[in-house]
């Protein structure tokens, strides 16, 4: 995984440039949709291995999830804006997968289980991987993975709502 802080910059962003009013509660939701997947991590407690289709970066880093868990968002939660939420959930999902495939280290990410069980990477893969452990974040690993997300993720991440509020900004001239 790219550091749960990574993955909730992400949601954070898509929510931001795609709401058009104040939407607290959709911002909430694509940070945490952002961070969702990797709770397969409980996989490993129950000896479900990596590359099983529901070991860790599998079928809840799949795109067929992020769909699931969208619909499932837009009936539950969704009562306004439904396709404002699908879209944002969807995406929030996303970007978690797209951000680990960037990741320099674990294995491959499975977006296309149940259909297809191989694990991908994209060919960029600059975002440091992040330690599952505590302990591990608090050493230099981590500074790494800090500095990496800095780069990789928070800079654009900041661009892309600067662009968005400037935007808003020029629409109300
Ligand atoms: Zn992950």
């Amino acid at each position: 995984m790219a550091s749960l802080f990574g993955h909730s910059v992400v949601g954070f962003t898509i929510s931001n440039v795609i709401k058009t009013k104040k939407a607290k509660w959709l911002v909430v939701f694509a940070i945490f949709s952002a961070i969702l997947p990797d709770l397969d991590v409980l996989s490993f407690g129950f000896g479900i291995p990596y590359e099983h289709p529901f070991g860790h970066r599998g079928f809840s880093h799949s795109i067929l999830f992020a769909v699931l868990w969208a619909i499932f968002i837009l009936f539950t939660v969704g009562k306004t804006d439904k396709l404002l939420w699908f879209f944002v959930v969807f995406m929030s999902t996303l970007s978690h997968g797209i951000l680990d495939a960037m990741t320099s280290g674990g294995r491959g990410v499975g977006f296309f289980i149940p259909f297809n069980n191989d694990r991908f990477f994209f060919p960029f893969r600059q975002i440091k991987v992040s330690p599952i452990g505590i302990e591990d974040f608090f050493s230099n690993w981590g500074v790494q993975v800090i500095i990496s997300e800095i780069k990789y993720i928070v800079i654009p991440c900041i661009i892309l709502l600067s662009m968005r509020l400037l935007i808003l900004k020029l629409e109300r001239l």
